[in-house]
């Protein structure tokens, strides 16, 4: 058998303890220094290495390769030569690897490392490492408009940073961990890439937005219309609670209750029938001893609509 496609010569084949084993030898085309490519190189004995390669039947098939040591003369390196058929450091060949593949869309890892009797590993390895090329580095050329947000992992034990294609709705980037660390390594591909980026959606931690401003300065910062609300809810029942308290023992008690929907509203969209003007006084005169919240609660009220929706995790375009 002489396989001349791959450079190849057939040397021997065993048989042992129901492995069939294919002793095969690079032709001379192939010895040539796996740094810079030149063929002027001395040979320094040969090595043997095992490959596992796709089965035949139920048989296992080893290819072993006697592979050359060689010493080049143009720049000096001594070492093995470079086999196309696997990648370096792997006991198995590519087309092993591709059989191995083809496997898993059927099967489970454990399955397909059972049938073949090799390792669970093995298949793990193969597996990743193919995910890895396939979808590793996502071109991040053309891409204009992303969002950023970090999601727990491990039940709150481990964080990661995404990146998303807001186009497409892939994502383009998975950094460790949140903040502005966990992004470095995109801005640095994003500069490779030369995208030009025209808007960015984030969350409100000022660690993201302080690191897409730096990296992107005068880019459009869009934030999320769901964590903006989200905010909002939060600090008026903030704000509401502390003045429960405040006023627990004073007559102005009731006077909170039920004022949420009248805080949210629109001041043209108050109802004068139901004393709504009177009430929202009421509820904000105590408020005015809390500067800050209070200020911000109002503006709300004059410049939100005249009801919360429901949160809706949705990216609204604004300047
Ligand atoms: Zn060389």
């Amino acid at each position: 058998m002489e396989r001349r496609g791959l450079g190849y010569d057939y040397v021997r084949q065993e048989f042992v303890g129901g492995n069939v084993l294919l002793h095969v030898r690079p032709k001379g085309k192939l010895v040539r220094c796996p740094c810079c490519r030149s063929r002027d190189v001395l040979h320094r004995g040969v090595s043997k290495r095992w490959l596992r390669t796709v089965p035949v039947g139920f048989k296992p098939v080893w290819l072993v390769d006697e592979v050359p040591r060689i010493g080049c003369a143009s720049c000096g390196l001594v070492r093995r030569i470079e086999l196309r058929i696997a990648e370096p450091r792997r006991r198995h060949t590519k087309a092993f690897a591709r059989f191995v593949l083809a496997l898993t869309k059927a099967m489970t890892m454990l399955d397909v490392a059972m049938l073949l009797g090799v390792g669970w590993d093995v298949v793990k390895d193969i597996l990743k490492r193919h995910l890895h090329r396939r979808f590793g580095k996502p071109s991040l050329a053309g891409l204009e408009y992303i969002a950023i947000d970090e999601i727990s992992v491990r039940k709150g034990h481990k964080y990661l940073t995404l990146v998303m294609d807001l186009r497409s709705g892939k994502v383009v980037f998975v950094g460790d961990g949140r903040g502005a660390d966990s992004l470095r390594p995109f801005w640095e591909r994003l500069k490779r890439s030369r995208a030009r980026i025209r808007a960015v959606a984030t969350d409100m931690s000022a660690a993201y937005i302080g690191s897409v401003l730096e990296h992107l300065p005068g880019v459009a910062v869009v934030l999320d219309h769901f964590h903006v609300v989200k905010l909002m809810n939060d600090r008026l029942t903030e704000v509401r609670r502390m003045l429960h308290r405040e006023l627990q023992d004073k007559m102005g008690k009731n006077v909170l209750k039920g004022s949420r929907w009248i805080l949210l509203k629109n001041l043209k969209n108050l109802n004068p029938e139901r004393q709504e003007h009177e009430r929202l006084q009421e509820a904000l005169g105590p408020m005015s001893r809390w500067p800050r919240p209070t200020t911000s609660k109002r503006n709300c009220a004059r410049s939100g609509t005249s009801r919360t929706r429901p949160p809706r995790p949705s990216v609204s375009s604004s300047g």
